[in-house]
């Protein structure tokens, strides 16, 4: 199997974002199905408001990428190089928050920085500053972002067809006066 990565880029206003994409209700729904709901300290319920989380910023960077796959494959062979693409994006995305003074990284998926989170067992979190969340799971539709703002659908196994392409999406929330700072 092989696979080719392009980048995905787009830029929205909070304002926007928050009006048009922002569902708490309906992401929090699905969410709460997933095993890791309530789990990790980065996934609802949470004690804040998430309209409050994205209004403390002024712009949405969506950063992602599209995997196309070809050749023969398995659906384990896609997802881990899913997953080692994942790991590479969630560490650009970290490293590009010293450079927007005031910004904060959306991740991909749950918090994994401890073996086993202490939300499970009712403590607190043992790294609350390097928690981030995913758009989703703070109320952003995904679909409806990446239709929207990169123009493309996300793809799924069908009828046991595997699908062409992979998308991960995570982002950069920041602040209008947050530029970007050259070290
Ligand atoms: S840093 Fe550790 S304790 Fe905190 S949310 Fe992540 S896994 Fe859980």
């Amino acid at each position: 199997m092989e696979y080719t990565v392009e980048q995905i880029r787009a830029e929205i206003s909070i304002c926007d974002y928050v009006r048009d994409y922002v569902d708490f209700g309906e992401t929090q729904e699905r969410c709460s199905h997933c095993s890791d709901y309530g789990k990790t300290w980065s996934c609802p319920p949470f004690d804040f408001d998430p309209v409050d989380f994205w209004n403390a910023f002024d712009v949405l960077q969506v950063y992602g990428y599209r995997l196309t796959y070809s050749g023969e494959r398995t659906l384990k062979e896609m997802e881990d190089a899913l997953w080692k693409e994942k790991e590479r994006l969630d560490a650009e995305l970290r490293a590009m928050e010293p450079l927007y003074p005031g910004s904060t990284s959306l991740s991909l998926g749950s918090c994994r920085l401890c073996k086993a989170c202490t939300r499970a067992e009712g403590g607190t979190c043992r790294h609350p500053e390097l928690v981030r969340h995913s758009i989703e799971s703070v109320g952003g539709n995904v679909g409806k972002t990446l239709k929207d703002l990169c123009g493309i659908e996300i793809e799924w196994a069908k009828d046991g067809k595997l699908p062409e392409h992979f998308v991960l999406v995570g982002g950069l929330l920041r602040k209008e006066n947050g530029n970007e700072t050259s070290y």
